[in-house]
């Protein structure tokens, strides 16, 4: 059985200008799909071949004989809780549930997105930001390349690929203005209040 690679949950170009359809082409259409290409002729005649996707991430982690097969499938993963983390009319502050507990963390928003600017900005190479839930606290946590919380205790929230390819054709090498603009004009406080 082989993986398809999951909708879109809005038009390639409802995110426009702030993040273009040429960049969605691109990163949708050819990255995330690369890695659902990959994965499936990792898994071909394999027991990964009939595991839900989250199992073949847990199971493979720790196991650097499997890194093949793990990058694929934690970047299929990532990139789609990435395209769910965004929507055409988010940003700014949160509402409901999240707000509170950003709120309890931070003291204020304005101090939440300081640091998840500053994290973001800062990872080195390529990665991911994450909101995540840590117990009955938040946090922001930097993963490095494939790499992925559900690994881990903590649960995911709201994902920033940082990765150039998510950027470089609508910002260039101004990492902090594709992070502004993720943060100003397109998170999606309703998909974190659903992951709570
Ligand atoms: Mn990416």
């Amino acid at each position: 059985m082989s993986y398809t690679l999951p909708a879109l949950p809005y038009n390639d170009n409802a995110l426009d200008p702030v993040i273009s359809s040429n960049t969605m082409s691109f990163h949708y259409g050819k990255h995330h799909q690369g890695y659902v290409n990959k994965y499936n002729k990792a898994i071909e005649g394999t027991p990964f071949a009939d595991m839900p996707l989250e199992d073949a991430i847990k199971k493979t982690a720790a196991d650097a004989s499997q890194k093949g097969i793990f990058n694929n499938a934690a970047q299929i993963y990532n990139h789609t809780f990435y395209w769910h983390s965004m929507t055409p009319q988010g940003g700014g502050e949160p509402t409901g549930k999240i707000a509170d507990l950003i709120k309890d963390t931070w003291g204020d928003y304005a101090s939440f997105k300081t640091e998840f600017a500053q994290k973001a900005g800062t990872l080195f190479g390529s990665g991911w930001t994450w909101l995540v839930q840590d117990g009955s606290k938040l946090a922001i946590t930097q993963t490095q390349n494939a790499d992925t919380p559900i690994t881990t205790s903590q649960k995911p929230l709201i994902t920033l690929d940082v990765w150039e390819h998510a950027y470089y054709l609508d910002y260039q090498n101004k990492r902090p203005d594709y992070i502004n603009a993720f943060l100003d004009k397109l998170i999606n406080w309703e998909f974190a209040n659903k992951n709570l």
